[in-house]
């Protein structure tokens, strides 16, 4: 059985204490690896690497960056199938998504943050016959970068693209249930040419944990986290004694606003998609669905025909749409939200069981429920599952004012044919993220983020730089 080691300081290390914990693949419910457990010195020994290597690191320019950059880049496609296979391991995702999506987009983000900061620029203002002022741009520090299962490889090279194309070194903890891909990323780094101590990585768990101790430990400067929203309160509090700047991309609710104008051959295929898409396991996907009463029985009875057809089973099989949950711990908790939605009145309409065909492994077939109101639990809080509710609604004010009742506020879609309508709802929704007429739909120029309790921040473009970078105005007095 592979062994999944710390990655400090330019090498793969174990646990000072030795510790280790068992990965499972969700899908077999075999354990595939045996995972080094992080302790304080652990994470003491990455940041003190990081820590040293800013040192270098933050004085390269964009442009030699950029080259280690672009090679890592090379080195992720070249190893697409392999890095493909490892993710789908780690999660139950089918293959077909890890190969076509996650992996390439890992690497194109690398390519990505290497080519925008070569051409990043910043302020200049004159007050006019008195003095000049302009800002530098400069490295930030070590970086936390912690990173969630649900696209593993796809959402921390989204953090560690732009953290080392500011010039800032990093510490990773990646997910604890999928540890794999990020441990490749480093063996990738490592060939590609970026210094000892650059990129670091230390496995473990968050809470008392390896996450906890990077979060407190008073050398980190900034930490990036992707999780859930509980995650980033406590991670507010660890970082507060040595005010850390923070930028946290969390848990959402995303309603799907569908007007009885709307193509509905468009709006049931990219429907299905965005709530089934990866089990339903991306912060994006909507899963309160709202639509205008004139369309609702047709519209109910089309998405749980397509549902129903979807193919839930073996990640491996080219045909499969929906693979496995992430865990059984996971498969569980989904399942509870099932069972208390019918409790408080809920339908469902197909699915909330586990596919008969299927005997191992943590599947769970694509669920609707209809016939709950705004106050029901599964239309409020985040289930991160193969698992929507669908509601009738009248007019738009109606349908803003439940659709911005939650605490959340990442994305949101609107589906109609009248453009003046779309612009007038998506400026009131309570989102970071509006798509018209479409769904995950992304320019990494753009800023990313949530409102409300989705976040702090924005990533993408300019933005990640804001965050990986600090700005010193220089006023000269002319
Ligand atoms: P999680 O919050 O349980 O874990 C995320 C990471 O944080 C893991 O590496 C975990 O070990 C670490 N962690 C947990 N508690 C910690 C603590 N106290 N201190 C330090 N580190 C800690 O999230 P998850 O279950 O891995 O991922 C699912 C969640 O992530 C969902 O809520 C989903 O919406 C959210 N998510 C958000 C986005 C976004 O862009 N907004 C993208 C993907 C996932």
């Amino acid at each position: 059985m592979e062994k999944i080691q710390h990655f400090i300081n330019g090498e793969f290390v174990a646990s000072v204490d030795g510790k280790t914990f068992e990965n499972i693949n969700p899908a077999t419910d075999e354990v595939i690896s045996e995972v080094c457990e992080g302790g304080r010195q652990d994470v003491h020994n990455a940041v003190t690497a990081a820590k040293t290597a800013f040192s270098t690191w933050g004085k390269t320019t964009p442009a030699e960056r950029a080259k280690v950059m672009n090679r890592i880049a090379d080195l992720i496609e070249e190893r697409q199938e392999e890095l493909a296979l490892l993710e789908t391991k780690d999660t139950g995702k089918p293959f077909s998504l890890s190969r076509h999506l996650d992996i390439p987009r890992a690497a194109y983000n690398f390519r990505f943050f290497a080519d925008f900061v070569k051409g990043l620029s910043t302020e200049c203002f004159e007050m006019e016959g008195v003095a000049l002022n302009y800002a530098l741009r400069r490295p930030a520090g070590v970086a936390a970068l912690i990173s969630p299962w649900n696209l593993p490889l796809l959402l921390l090279t989204w953090k560690v693209a732009p953290c080392l194309a500011a010039g800032d070194t990093c510490v990773i903890k990646p997910a604890e249930l999928t540890p794999t891909t990020a441990t490749k990323l480093a063996e990738i780094c490592k060939e590609a040419g970026l210094p000892d101590g650059v990129l670091n990585i230390v496995h473990g768990f968050g809470p008392d944990s390896a996450g906890a101790y990077l979060t407190e430990h008073p050398d980190v400067d900034l930490i990036s986290l992707t999780g859930e929203t509980t995650t980033g309160k406590a991670i507010m509090q660890s970082a507060a004694s040595t005010l850390k700047k923070l930028s946290f991309e969390l848990g959402g609710k995303n309603p799907n606003i569908v007007f009885a104008d709307a193509d509905i051959d468009d709006v049931i295929e990219t429907t299905i998609r965005s709530s089934f898409s990866n089990q339903g396991e991306v912060c994006l996907c909507g899963s309160r669905i709202y639509v205008e009463r004139p369309l609702y029985d047709t519209f109910v009875e089309r998405l749980v025909e397509r549902a129903q057809a979807l193919q839930v089973g073996d990640p491996m099989d080219e045909s499969t749409n929906v693979g496995a949950l992430i865990s059984r711990e996971h498969l569980h908790r989904v399942e509870g939200f099932v069972q208390r939605a019918v409790e408080q009145g809920g339908r469902i309409l197909t699915g909330g069981k586990r596919p008969a065909h299927m005997g191992k492994g943590c599947y769970l077939e694509p669920t609707i429920i209809v016939d709950v109101n705004e106050s029901c639990e599964i239309v409020q809080q985040e289930v991160f599952g193969p698992v929507i509710t669908i509601q009738p609604f009248d007019t738009e004010e109606e349908v803003l004012a439940a659709a911005n009742n939650t605490r959340y506020g990442l994305s949101g879609t609107i589906w109609t044919t009248d453009l003046k309508k779309a612009h007038r709802v998506a400026g009131q929704l309570e989102a970071g993220i509006i798509w018209i007429n479409s769904w995950f739909l992304r320019d990494l120029r753009t800023p990313f983020g949530g409102m409300k309790e989705s976040g702090i921040g924005r990533e993408g473009g300019v933005h990640s730089f804001e965050f990986f970078s600090e700005l010193k105005n220089v006023c000269v007095k002319f």
